[in-house]
């Protein structure tokens, strides 16, 4: 293609998705629901807290894992093994990769059972950015190349990694607020909804990926 050529192309808007993993493409809080599996005790102490906003996920998710011994690795695989998706992401991403539109995950759990549970599909997205554990100690060690002040994985960090116009954000929980506060379009539901009514950000309600697909579709045409 010749420069003229390329100048006289009208650029696509550059768009895109940042989807949460926990209770987004899963139906249940994977993540959390193993927390409370291998750490019990110190998860009624500190998920009330970090719900609260008293105590920062940062902390709080470090403490959780870090209490868990590395033997329980292999088990926490297998806990993830066989979790629901949502519905529709499938037909989601046929319908983002047909628009040429970036599906980023981007979990403050672990990369380990986002790979799990996804199996084949996790190749249909741009990217993982996720909480990545070594196990070679007697217990978990927590790698997080994109923390934040009060996050283990700060989603507004890896939001600035991509340049667009527009920035979708996908998501369920506290750990979407931030990312939500600053994407230009926010699918929220359950907690993430209710804290995003508290801070009056307008977002459009969802159930499933069909809906979101189906939003998107009237937006962009
Ligand atoms: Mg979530």
């Amino acid at each position: 293609m010749t420069k003229a050529q390329q100048k006289s192309t009208i650029p696509n808007p550059k768009r895109v998705v940042f989807c949460d993993f926990d209770g987004t493409i899963t139906v249940e809080e994977t993540f959390v629901g193993m927390l409370k599996h291998f750490a019990p005790e110190l998860s009624s102490q500190l998920m009330p807290e970090m719900y609260a906003r008293r105590l920062s996920l940062r902390s709080g998710v470090r403490q959780l894992l870090e209490s868990i011994p590395s033997e329980c690795y292999g088990e926490i695989v297998e806990f993830s093994r066989g979790k629901l998706m949502r519905s529709g992401l499938v037909e989601l991403l046929d319908f983002l990769d047909a628009k040429g539109v970036d599906f980023v995950i981007v979990s403050g759990g672990l990369r380990v059972m986002v790979e799990t549970v996804m199996g084949d599909l996790v190749d249909r997205a741009s990217a993982i950015y996720a909480v990545e554990l070594d196990a070679t100690g007697p217990r978990l060690q927590v790698n997080a190349e994109f923390e934040g002040d009060t996050e283990l994985v700060s989603k507004v960090r890896v939001m600035g990694l991509y340049e667009a116009e527009s920035q979708v954000a996908i998501g369920d929980s506290l750990t979407d607020f931030n990312m939500a506060l600053q994407a230009s379009s926010v699918f929220a539901r359950d907690r993430l909804a209710e804290y995003l009514d508290s801070q009056q950000k307008p977002y459009i309600k969802w159930d499933n990926f069909f809906d979101v697909r189906e939003n998107l579709s009237q937006k962009w045409n």
